[in-house]
């Protein structure tokens, strides 16, 4: 039977959802029950879109230019991604730090009426003259989807004329309601143009590293500190990687990543391509989860034995730090917000630290998330589960009605009702591993002992909804699910 090609859109993955709510005994229940479908919100407030998400994947490689072929807001949100690369330069001791080539086609009224091909083909000559690069990444939008531009064609085309690797990536925002789906076009994209199913003789203990651009410095080290234990060599991609370390892909013996959600379809392409085996268990934050992902990889490369050593070891060091951070936490009641992999794993966390869980925000939940789900429910009582991309107006009104100690995850809106928040995504300080765990567990104890910058902000910053939204149902937009 033929292979079926992913297409790279999360949502053509059976039982994956992405707005619901719910609590997080309700969700393993329905879901075991295959009870729970498909919703919708009825009013939303902006998603992430997945093309932000294909840039900031690949936006540190060296020698690469990227070109937005859309109009110029939609590259408005690789802000983000923009200031992680830019500090995760410094951390690396780059004196000269440099914003990463972007391009914009501009995509304006004349070019959804006549094609935007002429721009395009105009941004890839510019790239080449002013940044000589290896790669170029052409990146399809909403507008460029939607008039019909064959990226394809026009890099086909250009790359007879040029030297530098012209790789189009699929990711138009209209695709996918999944922002992970992003990553996935730029995998695909990848393993089309660049490794082209070629096959490489494999370089022992070489281990294929995937990492987003929300890892620190001090994470990367610190994986790199725990395969190094195991004997491995880690080639870690796509962040702060090159055109030489993608290549190499196919020569490794074992694929892992560091997130949940980052790499897993495309580590599945590398098993049915290159026979790379792969370990997918979760990210490495919390005793649990790191014990859980160390076990993973070292599985794959048979030093289970070796492993269990090391974990015994990092147990004996870390243990008596941890009880102490559990002096400072213990009882404490939290609500997470995060991407799917932080998310779960900071909920994990806070068991470590002897945190009770009320809340938990989530992008999405399938399969991956019911083993998460299952574990969590047998840690903490029941919380609420809000299956959401932003959202923040369902957010704020569940914080305002379950009145957390602690707000763990993208903070912007719990920050402005005075409640102490730890950022969950930060690309600037430890936060993984036997040594993350310590630092973050520090990071929320000293917030929780120094709430003033919140408390103050919450009283000169008013939220933009109506006292009344705070009474509502928070989940009262969204339709179906049962
Ligand atoms: S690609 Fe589409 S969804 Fe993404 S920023 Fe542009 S218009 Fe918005």
């Amino acid at each position: 039977m033929a292979k079926v090609q992913y297409s790279g859109v999360r949502e053509s993955r059976t039982g994956r959802i992405n707005d619901l709510g719910t609590t997080g005994k309700e969700a393993e229940e329905n879901f075991k029950k295959g009870c729970l479908k498909r919703a919708d919100r009825s009013f939303a407030q902006g998603l992430q879109c997945q093309q932000i998400n294909s840039m900031a994947a690949l936006m540190s490689l060296e020698d690469a230019v990227f070109i937005s072929h859309s109009p110029q807001g939609c590259v408005g949100c690789s802000i983000m991604a923009v200031d992680m690369f830019r500090v995760g330069q410094a951390h690396r001791g780059i004196k000269n730090i440099r914003n990463p080539r972007i391009i914009v086609t501009n995509i304006d009224q004349k070019s959804v009426v006549f094609g935007g091909e002429e721009k395009l083909r105009e941004a890839v000559k510019k790239a080449v003259e002013r940044y000589h690069p290896k790669l170029i990444f052409i990146y399809a939008s909403c507008a460029s989807g939607i008039i019909g531009d064959d990226i394809d064609a026009i890099a086909a085309d250009l790359q007879k004329e040029y030297e530098a690797v012209i790789v189009p990536i699929h990711c138009e925002g209209f695709k996918s309601k999944i922002c992970a789906s992003g990553f996935d076009a730029a995998f695909l994209a990848i393993n089309e143009y660049i490794l082209k199913r070629e096959q490489l003789p494999k370089e022992e203990g070489l281990i294929n590293l995937f990492a987003p651009t929300t890892i620190s410095y001090a994470d990367q080290k610190e994986m790199e500190r725990m395969l190094s234990l195991l004997g491995a060599k880690v080639n870690y991609i796509p962040f702060y990687s090159s055109l030489e370390k993608i290549k190499r892909i196919p020569a490794a013996e074992a694929s892992t990543s560091i997130c949940k959600v980052f790499a897993d379809e495309f580590m599945k392409t590398l098993w049915e391509d290159y026979n790379i085996p792969y370990s997918h268990t979760v990210m490495p934050i919390g005793i649990r989860n790191t014990d859980k992902w160390y076990r993973g990889i070292a599985e794959v490369i048979g030093k289970e034995k070796e492993v269990e050593e090391i974990i015994a070891r990092e147990h004996e060091r870390i243990e008596p730090l941890v009880e102490k951070l559990k002096k400072r936490l213990e009882g404490k009641r939290v609500f997470i917000c995060g991407g799917t992999g932080r998310s779960f794993a900071a909920a994990a966390l806070i068991d470590d630290f002897g945190m009770e869980l009320v809340g938990l925000e989530t992008p999405t939940y399938d399969e991956d998330a019911q083993v998460d789900i299952e574990y969590l429910n047998g840690i903490h009582k029941d919380f609420v589960l809000d299956i959401a991309n932003m959202q923040p107006f369902e957010q704020v009104n569940l914080v305002k009605k379950l009145k957390p100690d602690a707000f763990i995850g993208v903070p912007e809106w719990a920050a402005k009702l005075g409640v102490p928040t730890t950022h969950v995504l930060d690309g600037k300080r430890p936060t993984m591993g036997y040594d993350g765990l310590l630092f973050l567990g520090n990071k929320i104890a000293d917030q929780l002992e120094n709430p003033g910058f919140n408390k103050k902000l919450a009283k000169h910053v008013k939220l933009p909804y109506k006292d009344s939204w705070y009474e509502e149902d928070a989940f009262k937009y969204i339709a179906g699910g049962n």
